[in-house]
């Protein structure tokens, strides 16, 4: 049975993942973080014995797991929080910068305790990852669009830029097309010569398009999470694994 604490229990995600948990019987769920909470657990429609806190330095339980979707503003600390008392951190927050990630890793590695940041666990997401990269070592010419709903906290998304990282991985430095603008912006975010773009539209949740362009050809490569509950497979599995890792690891592709 995993012992579970949710961090952002209130929000979108941590209300998909209060339903994923109470649906499945080897979790158990035996507290929940929110900064603004002020009430019981009951009232919370949460059973009696689940803990409800407001303060990260308040938690002192017993549990397996940390599984934080809350804001890009306290995912640093949360999960330096969790390591530090032995709770593996199960991650889907984004908006962690890369030396923040390296930090949160070697303190793990030091604890010898395995945790998981994916920036999407979704499998669709996961499978545009791969099929991109397979892509962009034929195709090096790209360009990426994210699309989300319009109270997204970070741009470009977490999944936007593990995308751009993993193109980056095979494919040589270059720019392409004109840098000259005469809007600003126009031309999007430039992760090494890779362009991206980010829509935020209401009706929206969570959605890629990855745009390849060759001598006479094209490929679009798209996935579309249409319902947050699509993330909680991937959720899943990452509780069921993550304690047989060894430090912080990234990408829910690496347990797949
Ligand atoms: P949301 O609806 O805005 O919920 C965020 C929650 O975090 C709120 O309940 C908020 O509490 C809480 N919060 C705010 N400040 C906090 C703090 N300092 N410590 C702890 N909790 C805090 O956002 P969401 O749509 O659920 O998304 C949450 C995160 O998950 C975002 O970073 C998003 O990009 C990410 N996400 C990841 C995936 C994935 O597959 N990895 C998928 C979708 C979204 P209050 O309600 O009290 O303000």
């Amino acid at each position: 049975m995993a012992k579970i604490i949710l961090a952002g229990f209130k929000g979108s995600m941590g209300q998909k993942a209060l339903k994923m948990i109470a649906d499945t019987p080897e979790f158990d769920l035996v507290g929940v973080y929110s900064p603004s909470a002020d009430q019981s657990a009951a009232s919370y429609g949460l059973a009696e014995e689940v803990a409800v806190f407001n303060q990260l330095d308040q938690i002192k339980l017993a549990a397996d797991i940390w599984l934080d979707f809350t804001t890009p503003s306290a995912v640093y600390q949360n999960t330096r929080f969790a390591i530090e008392h032995g709770l593996h951190p199960v991650v889907g927050t984004t908006g962690l910068s890369d030396e923040q990630e390296q930090e949160l890793i070697e303190l793990s590695q030091k604890q010898g305790l395995g945790g998981l940041i994916a920036p999407n666990f979704g499998l669709s997401a996961v499978l545009l990852m791969q099929f991109v990269q397979k892509a962009a070592q034929y195709f090096p010419d790209v360009e990426i669009i994210e699309m989300h709903h319009e109270d997204k906290k970070d741009a470009p998304s977490g999944t936007a830029l593990m995308t751009a990282k993993m193109i980056d991985e095979v494919r040589p430095e270059h720019e392409q097309g004109h840098s000259k603008e005469t809007l600003a912006g126009v031309r999007g975010g430039d992760y090494h010569g890779i362009r991206v773009h980010a829509v935020r539209l209401p009706g929206y949740i969570a959605h890629e398009e990855v745009l390849f362009g060759g001598p006479g050809e094209g490929l679009t490569i798209r996935q579309d999470s249409f319902d947050r509950a699509s993330f909680m497979q991937g959720v899943k599995l990452a509780i069921n694994k993550v304690s047989q890792l060894h430090e912080l690891t990234i990408g829910l592709e690496k347990i797949l």
